[in-house]
């Protein structure tokens, strides 16, 4: 990531907009945006498929699921926040299950880039269903996004949801109802 080109991007917005880029309360503005940038966009699927590499075994034949893991975004049409919480279930294969944490850190990663909630979804389940390789594997995420929110649309009924599935929640009914209903 080349700071110095978002600081000098900054700098040209600020002036843009018409500020004062010398006065104090934005004076180090371009800096921390970069440093921001620097820290919030840094996520790469490479890293989130490494991060699965680490499993364990265990024997467990039906779903685990992970319910209300938090995330956050940035919407890569606005440059504005989406966040909300997500929904992951997989059936392991071979006994290979994943440490819990790991589901959470692959969320973070994969979060950590300009996104669509869309692409954000899909991307996870691929991830998984790619380093993992379990029978399948389910996602519903459920966002709020602050480029509908401030412009003032969808206040009433904030979330977005979206959700992928692969494997086994996508070939079996009773698989993906049996999913449906533990997130309720
Ligand atoms: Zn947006």
């Amino acid at each position: 990531m080349d700071k110095e080109k978002i600081k000098k991007a900054v700098t040209d917005l600020l002036e843009a907009i018409g500020e004062d880029v010398n006065r104090p309360g934005i004076k180090r503005t371009p800096e921390r945006i970069a440093d921001l940038y620097e820290e919030l966009l840094s996520g790469t699927m490479e890293e989130a498929g490494r991060i699965i590499q680490e499993t364990h075994e265990l024997e467990h034949d039906g779903m685990i699921l992970l319910k209300d893991i938090p995330f956050y975004s940035m919407c890569e049409h606005h440059l504005l926040p989406f966040f909300g919480k997500c929904h992951i279930a997989y059936i392991p294969d071979e006994n290979k299950i994943l440490g819990l944490s790991k589901i959470t850190q692959v969320v973070d990663i994969l979060s950590k880039q300009l996104q669509v909630q869309e692409r954000l979804t899909t991307q996870i389940v691929n991830t998984i269903m790619k380093n993992l390789k379990p029978k399948g594997v389910g996602l519903v995420m459920e966002a709020r996004h602050l480029c509908l929110e401030m412009r003032g649309a969808n206040r009433s009924d904030p979330y977005t949801v979206t959700s992928y599935v692969e494997g086994l929640f996508r070939k079996d009914l009773k698989t993906r109802e049996e999913f449906m209903k533990l997130i309720k």
